[in-house]
Parts: C-alpha cells; sequence; structure tokens
C-alpha cells in the first residue's frame, strides 16, 4: 500500500469507528459541528476570497455572492430547522393500527465521500458537508484538484473547526478518487461534475450498492419571448451566463428566440457586457481566466470534456454561426472575451455539449412550440430559463419539458433559494440538496412500528392454520 493509501485509509476506518461509537448520532454534536462550519466561513472569509482569486481570478463580490452567501445561509438554516427534521414524523394511519405507534425516523446513512468540482470550490464541498453533518453522517471530502489553492485551504482549515475522528480531507485526484471509490466501502458518494465521471461513480456504486447523489451539468437552454423587455433579458441572462467566465453548472447554455427581436438583443447584450466588462470588452481586463490549464500544466491527462484545455476547446467553438460579439482570446492569459454567436445550427459542434465557457450562442425558433420540441428533443437540462412577460407561455413551456430547475424572467438565482430542491434529472443528474433536501440527501427514512404485547385475540385471524377460518370483507 502507498503512503498516500495508508493516509485514505487511515481516514476512511477513523471515520467509520467514529460513525460505530454514536457520536454523530447526537442532536447537539451535529449542531456544534454545524456552528463550527459557520465559523469556518465566517473567519476565514479573507483567506478563502484570496484562494478563489488565485484559482479563478474570482472577483471578491461574485465569490461573495455565490461562495459565501449561500453557504452561510444554508448553515444557517441548517442550525434553525434541525430540531424539526430530527423530529419523528407520524403519517396517518387506518383502523388496524390504530392502538400502535407508528412514525419514519431520518437516522444517517453512516460514512459519506463528497467529490466537488473546482467551479465552485468551496460551495461544492462544504454545502453538501452541511447535508451530512446535519443527518449525523462521519463525512470524507475530496476537493477538486484543478482548483488546488481552494483544496488545500479546505484540506487546512476543515480540521481545525470540525471533529477529525469524523471528517477528514482527502487531497489529490483521479488516482485517489478511484481508490476512494472503490478500495473504501462507503454508505453515500456525493459528487459533483462531469457526467462521464458521474457514470464512474455510479459503477462503483453498484458494487456494494452504495447510495448516490448525482449533480451533473448540461446545455441548460434560455427561451426569450419577442414580448420580453429585452433590457432586462439581457442584463439577467448575461449575469447568469458570464459569471464565472460561463463556467457554472446552471449558467444559461444557449439561447433560443425568433429571428425578428435578435438585433434589439444583441444590442441589448452588447450595451449590458459594455456596462459589466468595460467600453471595449476586446480589451483584455476585468474577465477571469478559464480555468483548466493547470491540470494541463501539472501532467494530468484532460479527464473530462469540459476541463480539456478549455481555451483550446472554446476557440474551436468560435467557428460555429457569426460572432457578433467579443471573440477574442490571449493565449497568454487563458482568457477569451465575452462572445455571442449568432446563426447557430443545432447541428453545429458546439451544440453537442455544455459549452462552459463565456460563449452564448443564438439559434432561431419560430414560436414557442418550436422551443418546447427543441428542448423535449435533447437531454434533461439541469436548468430551464424562459423570459416572457405572458404568464400562460411561461406554464405552457414549465408544463411541456422536464428539466432539474425551472426559473422565469432570471437566471440562476433558484439555486439560492434554500427551501428549493436544487438537483438535475436524467442527464444532469439524481437526487437534490441544500436546504431541508441535504439533510434528506444523507439520511435514510426508516418506517417504525412499535406495537403492544397486549390484546393478542386481535391477530388470531392472521394465525394459520386458515381453513376454519372465514371473512367477510
Ligand atoms: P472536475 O474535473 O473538478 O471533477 C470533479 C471531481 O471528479 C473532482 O474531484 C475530480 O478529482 C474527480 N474526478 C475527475 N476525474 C475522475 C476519474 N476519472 N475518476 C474519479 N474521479 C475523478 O470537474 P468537471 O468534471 O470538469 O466539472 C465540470 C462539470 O461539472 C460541468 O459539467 C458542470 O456543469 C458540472 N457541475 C455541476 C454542478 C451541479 O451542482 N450540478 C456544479 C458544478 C459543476
Amino acid at each position: 500500500m502507498s503512503e498516500s493509501e495508508e493516509r485514505m485509509t487511515a481516514a476512511y476506518k477513523k471515520a467509520r469507528d467514529a460513525f460505530r461509537s454514536g457520536k454523530t448520532r447526537d442532536v447537539e454534536f451535529r449542531r456544534y459541528q454545524l456552528r463550527r462550519l459557520l465559523m469556518l466561513m465566517e473567519e476565514n472569509e479573507d483567506e478563502i476570497a484570496e484562494a478563489l482569486a488565485k484559482d479563478m481570478r474570482k472577483p471578491r463580490m461574485e465569490a461573495l455572492l455565490t461562495e459565501f452567501l449561500i453557504v452561510k445561509n444554508d448553515i444557517a438554516n441548517a442550525l434553525n430547522h434541525l430540531s424539526e427534521w430530527v423530529t419523528p414524523e407520524c403519517p396517518e394511519v387506518s383502523m388496524l393500527n390504530k392502538m400502535d405507534t407508528v412514525f419514519s425516523v431520518s437516522e444517517p446513512l453512516g460514512v459519506a465521500l463528497i467529490i466537488g468540482a473546482w467551479n465552485y470550490p468551496i460551495q461544492l464541498t462544504i454545502m453538501p458537508l452541511t447535508g451530512a453533518i446535519a443527518a449525523g453522517n462521519c463525512a470524507i471530502i475530496k476537493p477538486s484538484e484543478i482548483s488546488a489553492a481552494a483544496a488545500q485551504l479546505i484540506e487546512k482549515l476543515i480540521p481545525q473547526y470540525l471533529d477529525q475522528d469524523c471528517f477528514s480531507v482527502i487531497n489529490g485526484g483521479v488516482e485517489e478518487t478511484q481508490y476512494l471509490l472503490n478500495k473504501c466501502i462507503f454508505d453515500k458518494f456525493f459528487y459533483t461534475g462531469g457526467s462521464a465521471v458521474g457514470k464512474l461513480v455510479m459503477q462503483a456504486a453498484a458494487k456494494n450498492l452504495t447510495r448516490v447523489t448525482l449533480e451533473l451539468g448540461g446545455k441548460s437552454p434560455c427561451y426569450i419571448d419577442k414580448d420580453s423587455d429585452l433590457e432586462v433579458a439581457a442584463k439577467r441572462l448575461c449575469w447568469g451566463k458570464f459569471a464565472n467566465s460561463g463556467q457554472t453548472c446552471v449558467a444559461p447554455d444557449y439561447v433560443l428566440c425568433h429571428p425578428e427581436i435578435q438585433e434589439s438583443l444583441i444590442s441589448q447584450l452588447k450595451e449590458t457586457l459594455f456596462d459589466f466588462y468595460g467600453e471595449t470588452i476586446s480589451v483584455k481586463v476585468a474577465f477571469k481566466a478559464v480555468v483548466g490549464k493547470r491540470r494541463e500544466k501539472i501532467g494530468l491527462e484532460p479527464m473530462t470534456q469540459q476541463t480539456a484545455a478549455p481555451l483550446r476547446r472554446l476557440k474551436g467553438l468560435l467557428d460555429n454561426g457569426k460572432c457578433v460579439i467579443g471573440g477574442d482570446t490571449d493565449a497568454s492569459q487563458n482568457y477569451i472575451s465575452p462572445t455571442v454567436l449568432t446563426g447557430v445550427k443545432p447541428t453545429d459542434p458546439i451544440m453537442e455539449n455544455e459549452v462552459f465557457g463565456p460563449i452564448l450562442p443564438i439559434l432561431d425558433v419560430e414560436s414557442l412550440e418550436d422551443a418546447i420540441d427543441f428542448i423535449n428533443d435533447r437531454d434533461k437540462p439541469l436548468a430551464l430559463y424562459i423570459f416572457s412577460n405572458d404568464k400562460s407561455k411561461i406554464e405552457k413551456i414549465m408544463n411541456s419539458t422536464s428539466s432539474g430547475g425551472f426559473l422565469a424572467n432570471d437566471t440562476v438565482v433558484h439555486v439560492g433559494v434554500t427551501t428549493l430542491p436544487f438537483g438535475g434529472v436524467g442527464g444532469s443528474g439524481m437526487g437534490a440538496y441544500h436546504g431541508k433536501y441535504s439533510f434528506d440527501a444523507f439520511s435514510h427514512k426508516k418506517a417504525c412500528l412499535v406495537k403492544k404485547q397486549n390484546m393478542e385475540s386481535l391477530n388470531s385471524l392472521r394465525y394459520p392454520p386458515y381453513e376454519e377460518k372465514s371473512y367477510n370483507w
């Protein structure tokens, strides 16, 4: 066994023993760990922001909104509602069970493996961890090796704040993740990342029938209706699309709209991008790197479509349709300007996989019905967006399509609603989390029935021999 394998096995065994000791079942213990997790986020804001800037050139304000606020709200929400979540639920029962105590309890699954992705390295590890702790599990966290500064910081901070037997961080790449997936028997895999690795996680889960949550990506469409306020639509669309350089799982991937409104839409998009990123958006300022180069630099094979030499991959996509905004690249800065393409055909290569970068293709559709058909012909998306002032159109697209989440007249912000489940369907994932859904993702609902030993005569009918018994129901 290599040194790193020994370290992983030791962390796993420690967590397994700690779980068996029963200490995570104590609700006060969970509460204390959650309070410590919140302190971790509060006391290390500067260091975390610096790590995110180092990994992704993430501006502090963006980090505050997308990594701090959402995570802190989620932990605070768990602390506020934990008593409610752990209370057994008593369902309605029929006459048969009126004398019994019937309830379900949420019991912890055991030891969980949380595998994070690089694009929101804090949110995608700490939010699942919040659910794991709240539900009374032990956990091993495997941050993405691509966002290395954040991964190292998580490894440094978690043992300073949380119980060291129950919670460990393992840093590493494919080899380490494969070892954890295949050589240790976990009770839960919580994976965030691309679908190719998601399938490997499912394969590993099949061996021991481990429970799985898969938070994947995909192409999230955005339909813009003719009656929309295009100024508002452009602002909200650009914010969701170009934040984190377009490297957001729920970023609008492409726009579907009628050709009649495209000229006005493009002029609004141009204005918005000038406002957001500077007078001449082709100047290489204020825009962040597309992460991924590091993987090549450290000699790792590109493993997913999204991380395979991103700049080269994205540059290749600029040949699709006609570039009407941006299109500049600078390999020395690992830079690509916010770009909009029109006249993109459904069969163009850019429509094959998630763009996962700051390029927005616009495709023509004649009507809402065409947009619905277009969406239903493809994998179920993680998010579906519509901009329209017509309630009936919003309802129509919502009820005729399937997607992980649905948002009308904005982009991305549904992710921040703690009381909504966040997750995909079909190709965009399985299972959900955030708020109570995180607690459920790491719990087993145990059905419980407690009878008394009296009134045995009531059972006489169910015991054999049956020959002499009659019924009249
Ligand atoms: P990534 O490269 O960081 O990989 C994710 C994790 O998988 C990492 O921890 C990595 O170490 C591990 N991994 C990679 N290859 C592996 C292998 N062969 N075997 C075992 N483990 C392996 O992230 P990525 O895949 O580039 O992530 C981007 C994708 O994730 C996009 O499709 C994006 O939409 C999706 N995503 C989804 C969500 C969500 O919440 N649904 C959030 C963020 C990203």
